[in-house]
């Protein structure tokens, strides 16, 4: 069988959400082709930052209070 890359297989490769004989084979490809095994490499590395995201991104105690403060005085009536 003649390998074809496998750019195009690689996000289900890494979801675990290709079939058994094609995972096989995007991992026989892998130890062949370091074109492909770069692509498999980087996107790894976005998954691992994307996961490390909610961390760094983690909102101010505070933030809701301050938002229902400012709801409340927008949909008060003034008087
Ligand atoms: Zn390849």
């Amino acid at each position: 069988m003649i390998s074809m890359h496998v750019q195009t297989r690689i996000n289900d490769y890494l979801d675990r959400t290709l079939p058994p004989d094609e995972r096989k084979a995007v991992e026989q490809h892998l130890t062949t082709c370091s074109t492909c095994t770069k692509e498999v490499d980087s996107i790894r590395t976005i998954i691992v930052k994307l996961h490390c995201l909610p961390k760094t991104l983690q909102p101010p105690p505070d933030l809701l209070t301050g938002i229902e403060a400012k709801l409340v005085a927008t949909l008060l009536p003034r008087q």
